[in-house]
C-alpha cells in the first residue's frame, strides 16, 4: 500500500474546472450596492483586471492556466495526496482516508494556488501594486510571496490585534517585500473614522477590507485582490481536486466522502468543485461532500441564503450567500480561523440545492482531533484545517460502526506552524467552547439589506 501518492510535473492541471457550466440553473447575479442592480464588468473595473472579472463570469467549463503560471506552480505542485495508513490504524477503522496535503507551498496553504494567478494578471494589466487585508496573515503572507515573483509593490492591512500577537506572518510578508500595516490605520479615511471611533480597537476584517478596498479605488496604479469568496478564488483552487481526482485515479479508488474546512469556502471548493461536478453531470451521484465550520462562526449551518454585502461598511457588491449578516462579530475566544460572516456564493447555492452539505464543530474537539492527527501521521496542522480533520475522523470512526470500507478524502489546507500559541492555549485548557446564541444571529440577520 502506498503512502504518498504522486503525479509528475508535467501532470500539473492545464486548465481549471469551472463548476459554473455544471450548475443545473444559473447564479443569483451580485448586486450593486447601491443601485441593486446586476453588476457589469465596468463596475468592477476600479478593483480587478479584465481578465479576472472575466473569470468571475465566464459559463466555460475549462479555462486554461497560462504557462507562466503553471511554471511557478511547479514550485510546490502536483502536491502529495496521502493514504492516512497510521491514522487509520488508530482509529480501527475499515475505511480509507486520503489527505491532500497543501501545506506543502512557500506560505504553508492552499492561498498561493490563487495568489499567483491573481498577481499575473494584475502585473499583465500593467498593474504596479495590489492592495489587500489579511486576519491571522495567511492570505497576506501568500500575496506577498506571488507579488513579489511579479515585481509588483503589495501593501497589506493586518488587523491590528493579529499585528501584534502574531508577528510571525507579518516577518514573511517582509522577507518577501511587502508593506504591512496595523487595521485600522491613519493611511485611509476609513481607517481614520474607525480611529477617532476607538482609537485602542484592535480592528476587524471588516474594517481591514474598507481600507484596501479604498487604497485600490483611490489610486489608478493600484488594485485590489481577495484570497476567498469570489468565483475565479474557487477556480483557481480547483487544482487540488482535479489533482485529486487523478491520483485516486493511480489507485483505482473514488471518494465516497469529500471534507473541506470553510472560512470564505475556497479550499473546500478547491478539493470538491471537480467531484460536485461528477455528481451534478451523474458521473458518480452517491458522493456526500461535507463543508465543516466552526460552531461559534456557524454561517453555513445556521445562517440565511440571502443577498448580503462582503464588508461590515457596506461598500462591496451584494452576493447572493449564507450569511450571519455583515455586521456579525466573531467571539474573541474563538482561536480556530474560519470567522467570515458569509460564504462563497457558489458554495452556498450548492449546499442550498443539497449538492453538498455541512457541519459545525466545538474548537476542543477539532484541537483534540489535530493533536490526534500530530500523533499519528506527524504534521501540525492549522487550526483552520483541524476542523477537516475532525470531520474525517468522525466519517471514519462512523466506518467502524456500520462496517463500510468507505474512501474519506479531506483536504489538509496548511500547516500550523506559526499557530503554536493556539496549541499552547488547547494544552493550557483555555480554549473555550462557544456556541453563536440563535438569538444574537437572529438580530443580527435582522440587519440584512433590504432587496427590492
Ligand atoms: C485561509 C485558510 C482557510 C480558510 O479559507 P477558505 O477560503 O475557506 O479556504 C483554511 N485553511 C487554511 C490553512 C487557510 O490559510
Amino acid at each position: 500500500m502506498q503512502t504518498k501518492i504522486l503525479l509528475d510535473e508535467e501532470e500539473i492541471p492545464r486548465r481549471w474546472y469551472n463548476v459554473l457550466a455544471d450548475l443545473p440553473s444559473p447564479m443569483d447575479p451580485p448586486l450593486h450596492p447601491q443601485t441593486q442592480k446586476p453588476v457589469g464588468p465596468g463596475d468592477l473595473s476600479a478593483l480587478f483586471p479584465m481578465e479576472l472579472i472575466r473569470q468571475e463570469m465566464s459559463p466555460d467549463r475549462f479555462i486554461d492556466i497560462p504557462a507562466e503560471v503553471r511554471d511557478v506552480l511547479t514550485l510546490w505542485r502536483p502536491s502529495p495526496l496521502y493514504r492516512a495508513k497510521r491514522l487509520e490504524q488508530f482509529l480501527k477503522t475499515p475505511a480509507k482516508i486520503y489527505y491532500k496535503w497543501e501545506g506543502v507551498s512557500p506560505a504553508g496553504s492552499h492561498k498561493t494556488n490563487t495568489s499567483v494567478p491573481q498577481a499575473y494578471y494584475n502585473m499583465k494589466a500593467g498593474i504596479e501594486r495590489i492592495a489587500t487585508e489579511t486576519g491571522a496573515g495567511q492570505w497576506g503572507s501568500a500575496l506577498a510571496f506571488a507579488t513579489m515573483l511579479y515585481d509588483l509593490q503589495c501593501t497589506i492591512y493586518m488587523v491590528r490585534s493579529s499585528y501584534t500577537q502574531k508577528p510571525y506572518r507579518k516577518s514573511m510578508m517582509h522577507v518577501w517585500g511587502a508593506e504591512c500595516i496595523p487595521s485600522p490605520s491613519t493611511k485611509t479615511k476609513s481607517g481614520q473614522a474607525m480611529l477617532a471611533k476607538d482609537p485602542d480597537t484592535p480592528g476587524s476584517l471588516g474594517g481591514a477590507i474598507s481600507e484596501a478596498v479604498e487604497d485600490a479605488a483611490t489610486h489608478s496604479n493600484t488594485n485590489y485582490s481577495l484570497g476567498s469568496v469570489l468565483n475565479h478564488v474557487c477556480l483557481h483552487q480547483t487544482v487540488i481536486g482535479l489533482e485529486c481526482r487523478e491520483q485516486l485515479q493511480k489507485v483505482d479508488d473514488y471518494p465516497d466522502v469529500v471534507i473541506g474546512c470553510v472560512g470564505g469556502g475556497s479550499n473546500f471548493a478547491g478539493i470538491s468543485f471537480p467531484f460536485a461536478g461528477d455528481k451534478m453531470t451523474g458521473k458518480h451521484k452517491e458522493i456526500d461532500i461535507i463543508g465543516v465550520e466552526p460552531a461559534s462562526c456557524p454561517s453555513l449551518t445556521k445562517g440565511m441564503y440571502a443577498y448580503d454585502f462582503g464588508d461590515v461598511a457596506g461598500l462591496t457588491p451584494l452576493l447572493k450567500m449564507f450569511t450571519l449578516g455583515h455586521d456579525f462579530i466573531p467571539p474573541s475566544i474563538h482561536a480556530g480561523g474560519l470567522r467570515y460572516h458569509g460564504d462563497s456564493p457558489i458554495v452556498s447555492r450548492l449546499v442550498h440545492d443539497g449538492v453538498m452539505r455541512a457541519v459545525a464543530y466545538h474548537q476542543s474537539e477539532v484541537f483534540d482531533a489535530a493533536l490526534t492527527f500530530a500523533r499519528t501521521e506527524g504534521i501540525i496542522v492549522a487550526p483552520e484545517t483541524s476542523h477537516a480533520v475532525k470531520a474525517a475522523i468522525d466519517q471514519a470512526l462512523e466506518c467502524r460502526k456500520t462496517g463500510e470500507a468507505k474512501t474519506i478524502l479531506f483536504n489538509c489546507s496548511g500547516h500550523g506552524n506559526f499557530d503554536m500559541s493556539a496549541y499552547d492555549a488547547f494544552h493550557a485548557k483555555q480554549l473555550v467552547d462557544y456556541e453563536y446564541p440563535d438569538e444574537l444571529i437572529k438580530q443580527s440577520l435582522a440587519r440584512l439589506p433590504k432587496i427590492s
